[in-house]
This record gives C-alpha cells, structure tokens and sequence, in this order.
C-alpha cells in the first residue's frame, strides 16, 4: 500500500492480495477491517488458517480432501465405485453432493488444462485417473461397466481437458460421458444451482 504505513499492514495487504479473487482494493479493505476488529478476533482467524492443514490430506483414491487415507465418499460402500465423476476442483464435489442425487464416487483433477497458464496434464491428477482406471479393469468386478462422467467446467479450458480426458479414455473400453449443456458458459459448477446441476448430470451425453 502506501510506504508510510507499517511493514506488518503492507505484509497483509500482500498477502491478500496473492489470494483467488482478491484485488489490491480488497485486500486493503480486508486488512483495515482485521486492523479494527479484536485482538480475539484475529486469533481465531489465524488459528483458523495455520491449522488448516492439521490432519487433513488427500484422498488416495480421488484426491478429495480426506481426514484418512480415504476420503468419505471412496470409504462408502453404498456408493457406486464404478460411476466416477470427475471435476476439476473440490468445491465442485461440494457442489454437486449438496444435489443429495448423485451415488457415484469422483476423481478431483485440481485444475483444468490451460496453455496459456502453462498448465498441461502433468500438473493435473490426469495420470492418477488413468492408474485408477486401470486398477479398476484389472481388480474391479468382472461385469461391470466403468462409466466416466466428465464435469470439467463449461468454457475454454474445461471443454479443452473434456476432449483431452475423453481422447485417451476412448482407447480404453470406458463408458464416457460429458454432463449436459445448460450450465452457463464461463460459469464453474460450484456457482451452478442445486436443480440446474442435478438436471446436467442426468442429461449428460455418451461420446461417440
Ligand atoms: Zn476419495
């Protein structure tokens, strides 16, 4: 912000800044607002952020967010293991578990491809997925079709990973399938209501 102000302010401001979302402007107005909120207050703020991380780590399975090596959906028997969802973010598994309709599992990819972002399938949990896949068709139970639902965000690079994921899967014996237009374009799952989401799901499309 200003030099006139404390290195502890311009720190924060900083910080905020390097946040999702948050412009400059935010960021100051958020570090003003801490700057006259209790000294409690701000304790429980930073305790909040420094045990974030306390106990929590990622699903092995589909890397979620889990308290174990499982996360809660891939330790549910009554799911179904071989319907799997995949998205590009956590938030998007919030999303669409708050429809109360979908019995599958997912595969969180943490990310989307973006060249312009120098983002490729190497810094996405691509390879996991096709691992897990293969697990699956060797260990997993004979008869039983794997369907892979590809919920990649609509816009540029959710399509883009969409046709990437489907390309490579297409040469395995998969069922694929792409979640149904009708999401705004450019709008992230985790923004889309709960019927507008169930209604994507259940019209969602096999690739041919
Ligand atoms: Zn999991």
């Amino acid at each position: 912000m200003g030099s006139f102000l404390p290195k502890t302010i311009n720190k924060l401001v900083e910080e905020f800044s390097r946040l999702p979302g948050i412009g400059p402007k935010s960021a100051q107005r958020l570090t003003m607002h801490l700057l006259r909120s209790p000294e409690s207050r701000l304790r429980e703020l930073s305790d909040a952020v420094g045990q974030l991380k306390n106990g929590l780590q990622f699903c092995g399975t589909c890397w979620n967010i889990a308290e174990d090596s499982l996360c809660g959906i891939c330790a549910n028997p009554h799911r179904n293991h071989n319907l799997i969802c995949v998205v590009e973010e956590i938030l998007d598994v919030v999303a669409i578990e708050k429809t109360m309709e979908y019995k599958g599992v997912y595969h969180v990819l943490h990310g989307a491809l973006s060249p312009v972002d120098g983002i490729g399938p190497d810094q996405l949990k691509i390879e996991a997925l096709f691992q897990r896949l293969e697990k699956m068709g060797a260990g997993g139970v004979p008869g039983t079709a794997v369907e892979v639902i590809l919920a990649t965000n609509p816009g540029l690079e959710g399509e883009t990973t969409a046709m990437y994921l489907m390309r490579l899967l297409k040469a395995r014996d998969h069922k694929i399938t792409r979640i149904a237009r009708g999401l705004p374009v450019g709008g992230d799952l985790d923004y889309a209501d709960e019927l507008t989401l169930t209604k994507a799901l259940e019209g969602r499309m096999e690739y041919s």
